[in-house]
C-alpha cells in the first residue's frame, strides 16, 4: 500500500467519522425545517436540536 493509498482511507474514515455525527439520514434539505415547517437557510433540515430529534423519534417509530 502506498501512501496516496493511506491518505484516501483516513479521508474516507473521517468523512464517515463527520457523516455520523452530522446523524446524516434522511431527506435532503427542503429549505424548512422537516418538523415544523420554519423557513431556514439552505442545506439546514431542521431549525433546532429539538425538531431534529422530533422528527427522528417520529421517523424511528414509522420504519
Ligand atoms: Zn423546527
Amino acid at each position: 500500500m502506498d501512501e496516496a493509498d493511506i491518505t484516501a482511507e483516513r479521508l474516507e474514515r473521517e468523512m464517515a467519522r463527520l457523516l455520523a455525527m452530522r446523524r446524516a439520514v434522511g431527506p435532503q434539505p427542503t429549505g424548512e425545517c422537516l418538523w415544523c415547517g420554519e423557513p431556514l437557510a439552505p442545506r439546514l433540515r431542521w431549525c433546532s436540536p429539538e425538531c431534529r430529534d422530533d422528527w427522528e423519534r417520529d421517523h424511528a417509530r414509522r420504519a
